[in-house]
């Protein structure tokens, strides 16, 4: 059956042909061919989305760099308040927006309304924020002294994003550095520009309600060339990039080049560790959730399950029988589990990945494949596959962004961890134990090394309450809860005399 979501565009303001550069309510046009953004999930032609220019890319950063003399100079919490009401108006959204991530991404729609809903969540947890960027104070060596720390906005905030968590990963972002006091631009994946738009329309309402100036919250489309306009501008002081490990280095170089700050959220290649005393009837859908959910596109899906000889054979028959059971299909039609990959690119990727698994010697237990006929028109879906595999294998180290996952064994807890560190990646990890000796040995100095270690849970599904991060290749950059926030602002030391003399500091004599 034919999928209609226009009355969702229409709610988010999306037309046939939409400009992509925007410095608020303002949106600029040009000759440039713009980028046309198929669904994944029926090949369609949903829209299309202008290509912003270096000239217009100038007006908008000059746009931003006014804009922030303004907000830099608003109360934090009145900050807050604008956050507050792009809460609400996302809330009102929330299915319209869902949809369309669903629908331009390929994600289910049950996942696109948890990734709106993230992003709901994370405006809640910065409006709290906004009344809390606290520093801290210090007792002086010297006296009539007084030491403290705040912290200031930045400035221009570049945020470059990924096409798997289209919305979310900016509203992490945005949301935090707003109430920072930053203004951001935002460069979205050239894969889901739709989304990037609609909510460029959402936030736009929230600033021409307030009477806040152009500048704000800036939108700009198109592939790497317009990302690296960003990364080489001086004027963008932190330069937020989430996406794979090959495009962080590259931004990590080019800003590094320029003492600019980055923060970098790249691929992982994450694990579960199935113990002896696991509970099975726990371990089954965390692992098949994480396998093939978001159809294995998520930076935290679950790539390796790292076994307990002693129930290899046994998890192994139950991942098989589970797999039977997955729905592939329409990701809109709530009775699908897993909807189709991002693009043909990502389809003969995901093949030549079990291609490589055979010639490195890996035995293949649930066959992959590519669905053809009647509701596959698209080519996208392919089938989630699992194979036997050893954790030293190239192909085993490396990501590959679609639903397949590797299966080892081990005898002892200290191999088992041995095996979760031993990649260039460290994002999530998990264990699935009763066992508190072997729950606290992962979580300790000896155990796992990503940035996320889970216990009875799965490694994908955060929250937006913690900090969230990789280790090692994955970049090491923090976003979202915790103390997150910091980033997005300079931190000063003040060191005030309210004294006669001037003592100097370590007891320094200087007479004059
Ligand atoms: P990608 O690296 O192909 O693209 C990501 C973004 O970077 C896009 O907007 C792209 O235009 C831009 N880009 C690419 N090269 C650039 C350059 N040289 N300069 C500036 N910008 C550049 O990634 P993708 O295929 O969209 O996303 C999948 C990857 O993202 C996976 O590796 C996944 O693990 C990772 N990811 C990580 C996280 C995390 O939080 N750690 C979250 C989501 C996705």
């Amino acid at each position: 059956s034919q999928i209609d979501i226009s009355q969702d565009l229409k709610t988010l303001g999306l037309k046939e042909i939409n400009h992509g550069t925007s410095t608020g309510n303002q949106w600029m046009e040009n000759d440039v061919d713009p980028i046309s953004s198929h669904s994944p999930v029926d090949g369609a032609l949903i829209g299309k989305v202008g290509v912003t220019t270096p000239e217009q890319y100038e007006q908008t950063v000059q746009a931003a760099q006014k804009a922030f003399k303004e907000w830099r100079t608003t109360p934090a919490p009145k900050r807050g308040e604008i956050v507050r009401q792009f809460g609400e108006k996302l809330r009102e959204k929330k299915e319209a927006l869902g949809k369309l991530v669903s629908y331009e991404m390929g994600k289910s729609y049950q996942e696109g309304l948890g990734e709106v809903q993230e992003m709901i969540d994370i405006c809640d947890f910065a409006v709290g924020l906004s009344r809390q960027l606290h520093g801290l104070t210090m007792h002086s060596e010297r006296p009539n002294h007084r030491m403290y720390e705040q912290y200031h906005p930045l400035g221009v905030v570049g945020i470059i994003s990924a096409f798997n968590f289209p919305v979310a990963v900016w509203a992490w972002n945005t949301a935090l550095a707003w109430v920072c006091g930053d203004v951001c631009i935002w460069k979205p994946s050239e894969k889901t520009p739709l989304c990037g738009v609609a909510c460029q329309n959402i936030i736009a309402e929230v600033l021409a309600e307030n009477n806040l100036p152009e500048g704000i919250s800036c939108l700009i489309n198109g592939d790497y060339k317009i990302g690296e306009l960003m990364t080489q501008d001086g004027r963008v002081p932190l330069v937020s990039a989430t996406g794979s490990i090959r495009m962080g280095k590259i931004v990590a170089e080019t800003v590094g080049k320029r003492l600019g700050k980055s923060l970098l959220e790249l691929g992982g290649n994450n694990a579960i560790i199935i113990t002896e005393s696991a509970d099975l009837e726990m371990c089954i859908p965390a692992m098949v959730f994480g396998a093939v959910g978001t159809c294995g596109q998520r930076c935290t899906s679950t790539r390796r399950l790292i076994i307990h000889e002693s129930l290899y054979d046994k998890v192994k028959n139950q991942l098989v029988n589970a797999y039977k059971q997955l729905r592939i299909g329409n990701p809109l039609d709530e009775k699908n589990h897993v909807g189709p990959l991002i693009d043909q690119d990502s389809v003969n990727t995901y093949l030549a990945a079990l291609e490589k698994v055979k010639a490195s010697g890996g035995n293949v237990i649930v066959e992959g494949g590519v669905f053809e006929g009647e509701g596959y028109e698209s080519g996208c879906y392919v089938k989630p596959a699992i194979a036997e595999a050893d954790n030293s294998w190239e192909i085993v180290q490396h990501e590959t962004f679609a639903p397949i996952l590797y299966i080892m064994k081990y005898k002892t807890l200290d191999e088992a961890i041995e095996i979760q560190n031993g990649v260039v990646q460290g994002l999530s990890s998990a264990i699935m134990t009763n066992n508190m000796r072997e729950m606290e040995l992962f979580l300790s100095t000896q155990g796992s090394d990503c940035g996320i270690a889970n216990v009875n849970i799965g490694t994908s599904g955060a929250e937006i309450g913690g900090a969230f991060g990789g280790e090692k290749e994955t970049g090491g950059g923090r976003e979202s809860g915790s103390d997150a926030w910091k980033v997005y602002m300079r931190r000063q030391t003040n060191t005030i005399n309210y004294g006669n003399d001037l003592p100097l500091a370590q007891g320094i004599k200087f007479d004059l």
